[in-house]
C-alpha cells in the first residue's frame, strides 16, 4: 500500500497514512489527531530549488573626454 499525505479539513493537521488508492481519494482516511474523517490528499509537490548563475563580471569603462573652454 502506497502512503499518502494528508490534510485534515476539519483540525488541520497533516499526517501520513498508508492505505489504498480509492480510500486517499474519498478522504475517507481518520484524522490520527481529531479523528475526523475528512482528510484531504496532499499533492505530491517537487520541491524544485531553482540556481541561478551569475558569472563573469564585465567592466563598462565609460570615459569622456571633452575640451571646455
Ligand atoms: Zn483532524
Amino acid at each position: 500500500m502506497p502512503m499518502y499525505e494528508f490534510t485534515c479539513r476539519a483540525c488541520g493537521a497533516e499526517f501520513e497514512d498508508l492505505c489504498t488508492a480509492a480510500e486517499a481519494a474519498a478522504g475517507s482516511v481518520a484524522c490520527p489527531a481529531c479523528g475526523a474523517r475528512k482528510s484531504e490528499r496532499k499533492l505530491s509537490t517537487f520541491a524544485s530549488k531553482d540556481s541561478s548563475g551569475g558569472g563573469g563580471g564585465g567592466g563598462c569603462g565609460h570615459g569622456s573626454h571633452g575640451g571646455f573652454g
